[in-house]
């Protein structure tokens, strides 16, 4: 297992954008990683978008910043009036990804209709929606492996399934890329994220079932207790009560050596200087990650 303590250079280290996107926008943030000799981030899309794709493409080209994931497509579920806009928006998110350079492009899968895609039909089916996102990552998966861009589901808690995730655990992302992509072949895999996965009786086995090949990139935050907001609630890591070494430990004996990828979406951590945001993050990605 790697010794994080020990890496001055951060080698292994990436920022998400969004935990310091309430202190200002992608250039700024790319201005304040630099500073803390954080090279490796991964954007969301509408931090992207805020600032232009080109633009985007040119800071992380000239800050010379690698990728470890571009945040987000999917979202699948939706209506049929409005199902030729989704496919239209997550063939862009591969499209973009590609232009930044990613080297997978997270997947959340959305949860029921009204509450994932604005105007679509209410409906309280999360079977239906579930359907919806076999469907939907089926035909994303075409174009993705066409263009040669890796899509990483991510499983999000159960917390969150009405509104952003009905995919809820490893085994079951798992189960949808055994369907999908069989023989391993087709670059479906995983964005497995502690604070989502720790509290499953099961991670250990599905971690090992899952394997090198279908592991893209790790997430780290912690989960707070009390939790007090169900998006925006994280906590640093060391703050909360996530056995993040276990689980890092876990991926890394599958033979994984990607980037630990600090992704706080908190509006305690929002709310402070991004220098001290940033500073903390670093001392705990030594210390407790
Ligand atoms: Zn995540």
């Amino acid at each position: 297992m790697r010794n994080l303590a020990a890496d001055d250079e951060l080698r292994f280290l990436s920022l998400n954008t969004a935990t310091v996107r309430g202190q200002g926008d992608l250039l700024t943030i790319l201005d304040a990683a630099a500073r803390h000799g954080i090279s490796i981030v991964s954007p969301w899309r509408d931090q992207v978008q805020d600032v232009g794709l080109d633009r985007a493409v040119r800071a992380l080209r000239d800050g010379r910043f690698a990728l470890s994931g571009y945040c987000r497509g999917g979202l699948f579920p939706t209506d049929a009036d409005h199902r030729a806009e989704e496919r239209g928006d997550n063939r862009r998110a591969i499209d973009e990804a590609l232009a930044l350079g990613a080297p997978c492009l997270v997947i959340v899968v959305g949860g029921l209709p009204q509450y994932t895609r604005s105007d679509a039909a209410p409906s309280h089916d999360i079977a239906d929606a579930r359907a919806q996102v076999a469907d939907g990552l089926a035909a994303m998966l075409d174009y993705a492996e066409s263009v040669g861009m890796p899509l990483a589901l991510e499983p999000l808690h159960p917390m969150t399934a009405a509104e952003r995730s009905c995919l809820n655990t490893l085994r079951q992302a798992l189960d949808l890329c055994d369907q999908l992509d069989p023989q391993r072949s087709r670059g479906l895999g995983i964005a497995l994220d502690v604070y989502h996965v720790w509290w499953d009786f099961e991670v250990m086995e599905q971690i090992a079932r899952m394997g090198r090949d279908r592991l893209l990139t790790f997430h780290v935050c912690d989960w707070l207790v009390p939790t007090t907001n169900l998006l925006t609630g994280r906590g640093m890591m060391g703050d909360g009560v996530i056995e993040i070494r276990k689980l890092r430990g876990a991926v890394e004996a599958l033979g994984y050596e990607g980037a630990c990828e600090v992704e706080v979406l908190s509006d305690d951590w929002w709310r402070r200087p991004i220098d001290e945001v940033l500073e903390t993050m670093i001392e705990r990605y030594h210390t407790a990650c």
